[in-house]
């Protein structure tokens, strides 16, 4: 059976929650990778090759590709013999994925943690409604779309990994009511962005401000900086850093949470998270009921100690 994967790439390289993507995709049959925009490196295919894409479908459709519409119907084309066509949920892919589904016919679900074949059907299984259910879904259509979130697949690559062929896609963009006329990437702070980062170490209330320690710690373990709405609100940090209801749902394999209490609209956007470890001054604060494991203390006491034994370790 094939399931295509639509690869995101950044400035030509291809994302991490791509791999994640091929990896789930050939638990449930034959992955080919779908680009779309300029053509991809060499370096890209032969990535997606060890992934275990046999081929890179291309849409060479430059910048039209942010278009949502012109993108559903460059995918179309690009999988119409795929039975699964899998995306990395985000914001954008989430209309383009419900655009493609009204062309195909296709069932579709988004923001799943994971997915498998049961009885030759696809099942996405996910949590929802602040990670209070976990609910499974199965999509009946002859064809499926599933919407995955960063993090949810190790990516590992194949085991018999190949050379994967590319395959030019000659697609036919429809009419737009809009136009994208100019695109400018708005400059980035280093380091991976947070919806998928692996780690994220998040500070609240609880830094006073200061968070000169989370971006140590964060950095240290290879993640990224997020934050409580409380903290952002106080101007201590940039909204883009904040997890919850109405800022970033994350779900890294590790989410640290210094200073916060774990208000309902916090743990929306993160308690789906691998592992929860949390640093609170005080016992009782809700963090720890949703923390596989809690330090009780100062954030200022605990980080440092936190991070010289990291090193110490690493070091020996
Ligand atoms: C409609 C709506 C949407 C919302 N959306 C979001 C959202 O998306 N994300 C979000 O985060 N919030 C959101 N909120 C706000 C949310 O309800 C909480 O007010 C907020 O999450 C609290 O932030 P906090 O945990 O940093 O602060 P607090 O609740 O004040 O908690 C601070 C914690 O720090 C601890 N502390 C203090 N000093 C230290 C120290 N030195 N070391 C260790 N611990 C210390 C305290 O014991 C306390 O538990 C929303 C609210 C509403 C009404």
């Amino acid at each position: 059976m094939s399931v295509a994967v639509l690869i995101d790439h950044r400035s030509g390289d291809v994302t991490r929650p791509s791999l994640e993507a091929l990896t789930l995709a050939r638990g449930l049959g034959s992955p080919v990778a779908v680009w779309l925009g300029d053509a991809p490196s060499a370096d890209a295919v032969a990535q997606l090759g060890e992934y275990g894409a046999a081929e890179v479908r291309v849409a060479e459709v430059g910048d039209e590709a942010r278009h949502p519409a012109k993108a559903a119907a460059a995918i179309a084309t690009a999988t119409e013999d795929s039975s699964v066509v899998i995306v990395i949920s985000t914001f954008v892919t989430k209309e383009i994925v419900t655009r493609l589904a009204v062309l195909t016919g296709a069932g579709v679900v988004v923001d799943a943690a994971g997915a498998e074949l049961v009885d030759g059907k696809v099942e996405t299984f996910q949590t929802v409604f602040a990670a209070t259910w976990n609910v499974r879904t199965r999509i009946d259509a002859e064809r499926a779309i599933v919407g995955v979130r960063p993090n949810t697949t190790q990516a590992s690559p194949a085991e018999a990994p190949g050379a994967a062929t590319v395959v030019a896609v000659a697609v036919e963009l429809p009419e737009a009511r809009e136009r994208i006329v100019s695109v400018e990437p708005v400059p980035q702070e280093d380091g991976v962005p947070l919806s998928e980062a692996p780690v994220v170490v998040s500070g609240g209330r609880g830094t006073g401000g200061d968070y000169t320690l989370v971006a140590e710690f964060a950095e240290l373990l290879g993640g990224a900086v997020g934050a409580s709405r409380d903290a952002t609100d106080e101007g201590w940090i940039s909204h883009e850093h904040m997890v919850g209801q109405t800022g970033t749902t994350v779900t890294p394999a590790l989410y640290v949470a210094c200073g916060i209490s774990g208000a309902v609209h916090h743990r929306g956007g993160m308690q789906a998270s691998g592992t929860i470890v949390c640093i609170n001054m005080d016992p009782d604060a809700p963090i720890f009921e949703i923390s596989d494991f809690g330090v009780v203390g100062s954030l200022f006491d605990v980080i440092p100690q936190a991070i010289e034994r990291i090193k110490a370790r690493r070091a020996g």
